[in-house]
């Protein structure tokens, strides 16, 4: 399909949107340079506007497979998303999963301090005012959101946070916390912005490498690298593993189904038979954990649901 780009609706920090012969859709184009602390601190990151692009894209198609509805429609180049048009919202969401940032600083907490349940915050998107905290107070003050709409953000980053969290975490990733904007599509709340390094904490689960823009921001280095790495993690197809789940009655324990089914085969004939036991036999397929882990995964659902662990024993076989 040809897709006409056409003039520069809009240029921010990280990126471009253009208008498009699409009704309602246009272009965000992705770009290189990187700023922090409120501008103050520039750079170039190369290759950062394809990484963002593509992992927004994968990210954004997980979240919808996921039931969350956001701008996305497709990738249309290396740099480059068609997404629908929102009218946003100037209030940044942000989910907190650890102590990092702003909320170590204020609140000084130690950094990496895990949040006894997910942290949601609100800022008020203004760079004249260097992004302020905003209370819920604040937000009906200013008219930034109506109550209803503040509460559906807030549920939709909560479910996100579900959703990303494990979906990095078998990637071998620690989602520490992100940010998120909304936006409005006729009348609807739809997510809008990009899910990328620049606006998520990242940490390698083995090493605790930081892998997202405070390489940037703190000049750690290998900045680049990192990008291009948090991609490739991102973009590995998860293969799945198939799991096979017996489940029978133990000896001795009373099995009416098996009884019943014993005493109407020997009815029919078939005196040889000794004895009878009814199971279930189960299958799963995991996504994103390896054998072995889904195999520990899969006997810890035996014991908790699966299986009644004093009358029935249990086998598992993973594919
Ligand atoms: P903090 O409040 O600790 O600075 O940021 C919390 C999280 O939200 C971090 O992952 C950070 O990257 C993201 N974040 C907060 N404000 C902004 C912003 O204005 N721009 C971008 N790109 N990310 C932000």
């Amino acid at each position: 399909m040809s897709m006409e780009k056409r003039e520069l609706i809009y240029e921010g920090k990280a990126k471009r949107v253009y208008a498009t012969d699409q009704p309602g859709q246009v272009i965000q184009e992705f770009k290189d340079e990187a700023t922090a602390f409120d501008g103050k601190k520039r750079g170039v990151i190369a290759g950062k506007g394809k990484v963002n692009a593509q992992m927004s894209d994968i990210i954004f198609r997980y979240l919808e497979k996921h039931g969350i509805h956001t701008h996305h429609v497709k990738l249309i180049s290396e740099n480059e998303l068609l997404t629908w048009w929102l009218e946003m919202i100037p209030v940044e969401i942000i989910v907190r999963n650890y102590a990092a940032g702003s909320l170590a600083k204020r609140l000084g907490y130690p950094e990496r301090t895990e949040m006894k349940s997910p942290i949601v915050e609100y800022y008020y998107k203004n760079d004249e005012l260097g992004d302020p905290m905003l209370a819920r107070e604040h937000i009906r003050e200013l008219g930034l959101a109506s109550d209803e709409q503040l509460d559906e953000m807030t549920s939709i980053a909560l479910r996100v946070n579900e959703i990303l969290r494990p979906f990095f975490e078998a990637r071998g990733i620690i989602l520490a916390d992100f940010k998120l904007e909304f936006g409005l599509r006729e009348g609807r709340i739809l997510l809008g912005d990009e899910f990328s390094p620049d606006v998520c904490r990242l940490w390698d689960a083995e090493t605790g490498e930081i892998m997202d823009k405070d390489r940037f921001r703190r000049d750690l280095g290998k900045v680049e690298e990192t990008y291009a790495e948090v991609l490739r993690r991102v973009s590995e197809e998860q293969a799945g593993v198939a799991a096979s789940v017996y489940v029978s009655p133990k000896k001795g324990v009373l099995d009416p189904a098996g009884q019943a089914t014993l005493g109407a085969l020997k009815s029919l004939g078939y005196e040889e038979v000794r004895e009878v036991r009814i199971g279930k036999y189960i299958t799963l397929r995991l996504e994103g954990v390896e054998a072995d882990k889904a195999e520990e995964r899969v006997r810890e659902m035996c014991e908790r649901l699966l299986a009644n662990p004093i009358i029935e024993d249990y086998r598992v076989e993973i594919d």
